[in-house]
């Protein structure tokens, strides 16, 4: 049997797929990720066509939970570490 030249194969190059990879490599940078697609390039499929919105109105408290806390990290990699991520908080405009 021949040795496998990667020790993580991830299908699918959507924000999921991707997000894997960055935070194994980012953990292990020794790691041999391998992302395939179907797709001619990289987050072709749903990942294109997002709205790129995002909310924190949930009625279960898990959801509730990671979109407050997701919300709160975006907020932060944009106004704490100065990465532009052209993030627009819509209910703090419309609330002034
Ligand atoms: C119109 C629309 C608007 C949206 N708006 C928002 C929004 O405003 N806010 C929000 O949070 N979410 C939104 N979403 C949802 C969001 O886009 C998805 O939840 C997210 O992109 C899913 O990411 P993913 O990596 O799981 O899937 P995908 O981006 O679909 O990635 C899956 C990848 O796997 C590949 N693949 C599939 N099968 C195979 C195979 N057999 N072999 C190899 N590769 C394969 C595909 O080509 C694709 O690239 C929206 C979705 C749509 C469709």
């Amino acid at each position: 049997m021949t040795e496998p030249k990667h020790d993580v194969v991830i299908i699918g190059a959507g924000i999921f797929g991707m997000a894997t990879a960055y935070h194994l490599l980012k953990n292990d940078t020794n790691l041999k990720v391998l992302v395939v697609d179907k797709a001619a390039s990289a987050g072709a499929g749903n990942t294109a066509q997002s709205a790129a919105m995002y909310r924190d109105t949930f009625s279960s408290e898990v959801n509730l939970v990671l979109s407050s806390t997701t919300r709160d990290f975006f907020r932060y990699v944009q106004n704490e570490l100065g990465v532009n991520l052209s993030l627009k908080d819509i209910t703090s405009l419309v609330n002034g």
